[in-house]
């Protein structure tokens, strides 16, 4: 049986997060991916929540002058369990490739943090029909490639480029479809009891409104939310929905 899995992704926003944090099942996995400078303070917010934190970005090497990066060591000094690789705004406005998603994951794995590997089509792609391949061809640069020991330890998140901060969430059914053809994806890559067990989110203007449905269908393992996730209200209300 996979575990649910809500991670909160606050982009370049740093919100206080007051007030109280609801409690939540134990059956769920609930992270916070906050901006890097925040990685501290949070570490400090989130004590005796039973909520992870998480990092929206490494580099893949271990040290060296790269100015400006952050390796996993670091994020693993601070307490980090989860970091978002190749989320579509790093792929589109950092030339993010799937090569340097793959060396970020191995890297993370060196460090015991579970990458969340963010694939997605953009509306073009949709509606020109392509969107299976495009996105099949994302998780296989990953899937055929990946070493056993950070395979053990990765998720993956479907996050349509036109449903990100839109307002636009797809529909259950569209977001279904798309995660049960990246386990199938997967399953081709690396067998279908492995695929089975890998935990697929969705993204996309997730809501308190939409989570239920969402999260109810057979391959939504969980979701990753951007805008309602940056008041832990109605972050809390997506993981206890
Ligand atoms: C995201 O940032 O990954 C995201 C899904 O954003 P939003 O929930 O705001 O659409």
């Amino acid at each position: 049986m996979r575990k649910k899995f809500i991670c909160g992704n606050w982009k370049m926003f740093a919100p206080a997060w007051e007030g109280e944090i609801p409690a939540f099942a134990e059956n769920k996995i609930v992270a916070v991916a906050p901006p890097f400078t925040e990685l501290s303070r949070m570490s400090e917010r989130l004590k005796g929540t039973g909520i992870k934190l998480a990092a929206q970005n490494v580099y893949f090497k271990d040290n060296g002058a790269y100015t400006g990066e952050i390796s996993a060591e670091m994020l693993k000094n601070l307490g980090v369990s989860y970091c978002i690789v190749g989320h579509s705004e790093r792929r589109g406005y950092f030339g993010e490739t799937d090569e340097d998603c793959l060396k970020k994951i191995e890297k993370l794995a060196e460090y015991g943090i579970a990458a969340i590997l963010c694939v997605g089509e953009s509306l073009e792609t949709r509606e020109a029909g392509d969107e299976y391949k495009f996105v099949g061809t994302q998780v296989e640069a990953i899937f055929e490639n990946i070493s056993p020991a950070a395979a053990e330890n990765i998720v993956v998140a479907y996050e349509p480029i036109w449903a990100i901060g839109t307002g636009k969430t797809a529909s259950a059914e569209q977001a279904q479809e798309m995660c049960a053809h990246i386990r199938a994806t997967i399953a081709a890559c690396k067998g279908s009891d492995y695929a089975d067990g890998v935990l697929i989110q969705y993204g996309g203007s997730v809501k308190p409104s939409n989570a239920a449905e969402l999260l109810g269908m057979e391959d939504i393992d969980g979701a990753l939310v951007g805008g309602a996730s940056l008041e832990p209200a109605s972050f809390m209300d997506i993981v206890n929905y």
